[in-house]
């Protein structure tokens, strides 16, 4: 792939604002059916916060998406906010200390091992109607196409982080606030599962 710069982290965080604040009033929606309504601004907020990071003010790729990691941990509230910090913390972590060259297979283990704080963090399995169910088949497909190389293998991420979305309808949700509905959080597409996927799309469009 091309490298993954400063600037090209950036592309793709500026482009997942752009898709959080076009749908913050779906995902709003989403979370007012079996949560408490407010995650498409919780993710506005943030991702408003990481807009206003001076990307230029980092040496590397690593070092900028910890920032956005802090943004994320202090502005979004909520139970994504310090998901999604987590995320980020943990993809930074993983890539090289001054940017470089990555290869489909190193852009899929920077994915694991965000989806894998997650996962520490909040502790939803696959099936517990989460961001989870998004991320995981995401992962699974990028290093299961990683060998086609990036642009192939970052397009099967974005449509199995799409099939994931989707498969949360007919979910029980198991954690988070909507799982406080019990049978009743069926039926209803998972608001983080739904902003996760966005995500992946972001990175389909700007990473490959
Ligand atoms: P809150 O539930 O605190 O209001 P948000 O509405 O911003 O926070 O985010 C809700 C989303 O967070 C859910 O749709 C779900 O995808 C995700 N989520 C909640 N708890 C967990 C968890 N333990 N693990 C993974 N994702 C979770
Ligand atoms: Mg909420």
């Amino acid at each position: 792939m091309a490298e993954f710069t400063v600037d090209r982290a950036a592309a793709w965080l500026s482009d997942y604002a752009r898709q959080i604040s076009r749908h913050a009033s779906e995902l709003t929606e989403l979370d007012r059916q079996i949560g408490d309504a407010d995650h498409g601004s919780n993710m506005d907020r943030g991702m408003q916060a990481v807009t206003a990071i001076d990307a230029h003010e980092s040496t590397s790729a690593a070092e900028y998406l910890k920032k956005v990691a802090m943004a994320l941990l202090s502005n979004v509230g909520g139970a994504a906010g310090p998901l999604y910090g987590t995320f980020f913390l943990r993809f930074a972590a993983s890539l090289p200390a001054t940017d470089a060259e990555l290869t489909a297979q190193q852009l899929a283990a920077a994915f694991r091992a965000g989806v894998d704080g997650v996962q520490q963090r909040g502790k939803a399995e696959r099936g517990d109607k989460t961001m989870v169910d998004a991320l995981l088949p995401a992962v699974e497909a990028l290093e299961t196409t990683a060998k086609q190389g990036v642009r192939p293998a970052l397009a099967a991420a974005a449509t199995s982080a799409e099939l994931g979305r989707l498969a949360t309808v007919p979910m029980l949700a198991r954690k988070g606030r909507a799982s406080y509905l019990g049978e009743r959080s069926i039926g209803h597409q998972d608001p983080g599962a739904t902003s996760a996927a966005m995500l992946i799309e972001s990175a389909t469009r700007t990473l490959g």
